[in-house]
């Protein structure tokens, strides 16, 4: 993630313990009025033939190397927001819950220095503590986005991580959550929003909504029927995080489309709409699983899209 590949981030501090290929540390930027951090919050491998769906692997491999197990590097970048009304976060990577022999599979190297997690070193590196968090939006509640939301304490027990946040949600993601199927099972653990639910932390949004001026919860199904995104806008200026719509800068073909999406077909509509608009607004696409890219402009390139590379 060299800053010359981001030129629009400008990278604030470096963590000593991170691997060269992740290098976890948080990118600032001005948006409008508005700061924003992306906050590396850990490693994570997944087989690359599950990451690139109906796409060979002769084709994908060109752009991202697998390992002797399949897997390729990911990233699980969260976002930050210095707002008005509070410090707002969203999704919170794996959290510390798993155990080792689920860390091994999935290759998560997220343990902190300070704090539980790369999260937690990240939002201390900005001198934020996760009490000074008013807000915590998730995209969905798959383990690699809301893992974060909960964490282990010395006593074993599992609390809230963020102890003042609201957490918002879509309330379809919560019962999809909660009425797992055998395809479904292995991405949703109670354990990262029971506690939330018992202590009444979630605020449920139906649909497309601006939960604080300029952050916009959007829609975007297809990885799980109600994944949503997260659209900020300020003066003018529009960064978009499209989560799992977009996992990295090698899902914009319309085509790479990862395997393990519910609706796939449903994907391919979403995002062909979302780009065409991050396209011809010029949005600045925020990539959460990118190892190396964190952002980049999209532009149409035939009859698909691709990063825009100027
Ligand atoms: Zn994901």
């Amino acid at each position: 993630m060299s800053t010359e590949a981001n030129p629009v981030f400008v990278r604030r501090q470096g963590s000593a313990t991170a691997p060269d290929h992740l290098v976890a540390s948080v990118q600032t930027r001005e948006l409008g009025g508005l700061r924003v951090h992306a906050i590396q919050a850990g490693g994570q491998k997944l087989d690359g033939g599950a990451m690139f769906g109906v796409v060979p692997k002769p084709l994908w491999e060109r752009r991202v190397p697998a390992d002797e197990r399949n897997r390729i590097q990911l990233g699980m970048r969260c976002l930050l927001i210095e707002h008005p009304i509070g410090l707002v976060l969203i999704d919170t990577g794996v959290g510390n819950k798993e155990n080792e022999k689920f860390r091994d599979i999935y290759g998560i190297e997220n343990a902190g220095r300070v704090g539980p997690t790369w999260l937690e070193d990240g939002l201390a590196s900005l001198e934020v503590r996760p009490e000074d968090v008013a807000m915590v939006i998730s995209s969905h509640l798959h383990f690699d986005h809301a893992g974060g939301n909960t964490t282990r304490g010395p006593d074993g027990v599992i609390r809230p991580t963020f102890p003042n946040a609201r957490y918002v949600m879509q309330r379809g993601e919560l019962e999809y959550a909660r009425h797992t199927n055998e395809r479904t099972a292995a991405s949703y653990f109670p354990h990262n929003f029971a506690p939330i639910v018992a202590q009444e932390r979630f605020d449920f949004v139906d649909g497309e909504r601006e939960i604080v001026r300029g952050i916009r919860v959007v829609p975007t199904p297809g990885h799980t029927p109600f994944h949503q995104s997260v659209q900020i806008e300020s003066d003018g200026e529009v960064a978009f995080y499209p989560a799992d719509l977009a996992p990295t800068s090698s899902h914009l073909p319309l085509a790479w489309i990862m395997g393990y999406d519910v609706e796939p077909l449903v994907t391919l509509e979403t995002k062909r709409a979302i780009l065409t608009k991050a396209a011809r607004e010029g949005w600045l696409l925020i990539f959460e699983h990118d190892a190396t890219v964190a952002s980049g402009k999209v532009k149409l390139d035939g009859k698909g899209f691709a990063l825009d590379q100027g």
